[in-house]
């Protein structure tokens, strides 16, 4: 089954010369996780920020479970798309303690529902004792998995990562990819992940694309798939 399609995406920014995205195309299967690699400059930004929503397209269409989100004549706002994001920035809210940041996307659930699901997920990303804390009071990957929490907490057709982890130590990092595969793993997510890292690609991915120039020029199974791992 497939999940997300990119169809021949074209993306321009207003004041350059030639599009930054040339014809990417990608078919990512529901419930597997890849990652976008590829030289700085190459688009990789791009791409998610267009299936997110916040750029549009001179030509191509982008789908998600059958629904085109963009193409021609449609451009459906970003909190329409039930995608989620976790970009490198941790932009937790610093006033709201871990529970209320992990739960801030369920604002119009009911309260019952919204404390069970905020539980659910600070025990999924193993803080379920830090839920009181304010945002200072963590660590750098404690709010990166309060962060997670919440882009996870209204269960995201799709969950897009931009460097989550590159503002973070290297045991710290290490130790969070390889907790953060087994999280989209055990849930079955979606997932489309864009880093610089060959090596973080390989322990988070099931596919790898390789980008260059705007457009793929590389999609094959990340080396633990393809040892059946
Ligand atoms: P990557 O993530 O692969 O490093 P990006 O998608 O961030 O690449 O950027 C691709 C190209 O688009 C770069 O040349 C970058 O300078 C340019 N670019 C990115 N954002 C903008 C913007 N808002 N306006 C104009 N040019 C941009
Ligand atoms: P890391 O090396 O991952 O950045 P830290 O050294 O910042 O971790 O934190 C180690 C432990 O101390 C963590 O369990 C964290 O919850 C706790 N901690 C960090 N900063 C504070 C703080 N300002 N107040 C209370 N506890 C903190």
């Amino acid at each position: 089954m497939t999940t997300l399609v990119l169809d021949d995406l074209h993306v321009r920014y207003a004041n350059a010369a030639a599009p930054v995205l040339r014809g990417l195309s990608l078919t990512l299967p529901l419930g597997r996780v890849a990652c976008l690699l590829g030289p700085s400059g190459c688009g990789k930004s791009t791409a998610l920020r267009a299936i997110a929503g916040f750029e549009p397209l001179a030509a191509g269409h982008i789908a998600l479970g059958g629904e085109v989100l963009s193409g021609p004549g449609v451009h459906l706002a970003p909190e329409r798309r039930g995608v989620g994001l976790l970009f490198q920035e941790i932009a937790l809210f610093p006033h709201l303690d871990a529970a209320a940041n992990a739960g801030f996307g369920l604002r119009r659930w009911t309260r019952d529902a919204r404390e069970r699901r905020v539980r659910e997920l600070l025990a999924l990303v193993g803080l379920d004792a830090l839920a009181a804390r304010m945002p200072h009071e963590l660590s750098g990957g404690q709010q990166q998995r309060i962060a997670l929490a919440r882009a996870l907490a209204p269960s995201p057709r799709l969950l897009l990562l931009d460097e989550p982890f590159s503002n973070l130590d290297a045991a710290t990092r290490d130790g969070l990819a390889t907790e953060v595969r087994g999280i989209l793993r055990g849930a079955g997510q979606t997932a489309l992940m864009v880093t610089h890292d060959p090596d973080e690609a390989e322990t988070m991915a099931d596919w790898i694309g390789v980008m260059a120039g705007g457009r793929l020029v590389e999609w094959r199974p990340s080396r633990a798939a393809a040892s059946g791992e």
